[in-house]
């Protein structure tokens, strides 16, 4: 037993973590754990929690990292193994701990706390109550971060349309699978916005990590004309449960810069308004599509059926693109540019179109490709 902790507390210097974070638990006697731990931290990460990885080894965990400090709650239903969870405060502390929790255990809520820590269920686990959670290396939280960039500067020349593309990023992970031969050869055209409070950098990154991950499959992206400066800031400030007030900003843009035939991609300081109530329910949404199919296919997005057609419109957040945890695979822009063509969620955690985080680069398949509905 000594041997397989010590193994494991080996398997756990910060180099061997991998893409994983590496954490401390030092309990009040000051005996301590380490943990190779998953981060989520975005919203779409922490709905897809434990199952989105492999079964956790000894000395692995999950930490779910929330933007507010709110009531908690964790269920176990959909997991295949018992587990032990930790909430913490926003200091680090754990303030309470449900051990040893299986599929069939109810729902489990403490409340207020910031972050959770899923570890494999273990002897003595609530010796880990009042123990405080090192980060070695945690990204800084967006409430501490700086602000984004202003205004472009003077020396952020902006590449010709045809330039644009002309470096392509192609994922940094190694592929989950070969990519089946599969090729649309099309050429898809695009329309770039930049709000004045996000940067032309963080738009240029995420269109060529696009162009580097539909690259192999034939497709080529080509701007409709120069990138076009926009004032709109964070879109939805509105209560969700109140949809036309949410909405109606999203409808005034659409109404104003969606063009038929081309896909309209604009980059936004944030989505929601800092501290708004939609920014309550939606911190971290780090993209957003609308299509007239979407909009007719979601109840929630009824009040934009008024507008009847429009083409394409994919908003992005850079205050979110930013905070992603580095280790995360980000395609968020090749992931919306999917839902812009007409393509749901699924697929399986292969997938460009798996709603949770990605491990490695993912792909399309054939029939995607063939569903897509191009611009
Ligand atoms: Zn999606």
């Amino acid at each position: 037993m000594t041997g397989l902790l010590l193994g494991a507390l080996l398997a756990c210097d910060r180099a061997d973590c991998g893409d994983r974070e590496q954490l401390r638990l030092v309990a009040a006697d000051d005996s301590e754990r380490a943990i190779c731990a998953a981060v989520a931290s975005s919203a779409r990460e922490r709905r897809a929690g434990l199952t989105a990885w492999p079964p956790l080894e000894a000395d692995q965990g999950l930490l779910l990292d929330f933007p507010v400090t709110d009531q908690l709650c964790i269920t176990t239903a959909p997991m295949p193994y018992a587990i032990d969870v930790l909430f913490l405060s926003e200091a680090g502390e754990v303030t309470s701990v449900a051990c040893d929790r299986g599929p069939t255990d109810p729902v489990v809520c403490a409340d207020p706390a910031r972050q959770v820590l899923e570890l494999p269920a273990s002897q003595g686990c609530r010796r880990w109550l009042g123990a405080r959670l090192h980060r070695a290396d945690a990204p800084p939280r967006p409430d501490a971060a700086e602000p984004p960039s202003a205004s472009p500067s003077p020396a952020e020349a902006t590449p010709a349309p045809a330039d644009w593309f002309r470096d392509p990023i192609p994922p940094e992970k190694a592929p989950c699978e070969a990519i089946a031969p599969v090729r649309a050869d099309r050429s898809v055209p695009l329309r770039l916005l930049l709000d004045e409070g996000a940067s032309q950098e963080a738009l240029l990154n995420q269109t060529r990590r696009l162009q580097g991950f539909y690259e192999p499959y034939g497709l080529r992206f080509e701007l409709d004309g120069p990138v076009e400066r926009v004032s709109v800031g964070p879109l939805m400030s509105g209560a969700p449960d109140s949809p036309e007030d949410l909405l109606a900003p999203l409808g005034d843009f659409i109404e104003q810069h969606a063009r038929a035939g081309v896909i309209t991609v604009a980059l936004l300081p944030a989505l929601a308004a800092p501290g708004s109530a939609a920014d309550r329910y939606f911190s971290e949404l780090d993209g957003l599509t609308l299509t007239p199919a979407l909009v007719a296919d979601r109840e929630g997005l009824a009040p934009l059926a008024a507008l009847g057609a429009f083409g394409p419109v994919i908003l992005l957040s850079q205050a979110d693109l930013a905070h992603r945890h580095p280790g995360h695979l980000d395609l968020t822009l090749a992931h919306e540019l999917g839902h812009a063509l007409g393509l749901p969620h699924g697929g399986g955690s292969r997938n460009l179109m798996y709603d949770g985080p990605l491990r490695c680069a993912p792909r399309l398949t054939a029939d995607q490709l063939a569903a897509a509905s191009w611009p």
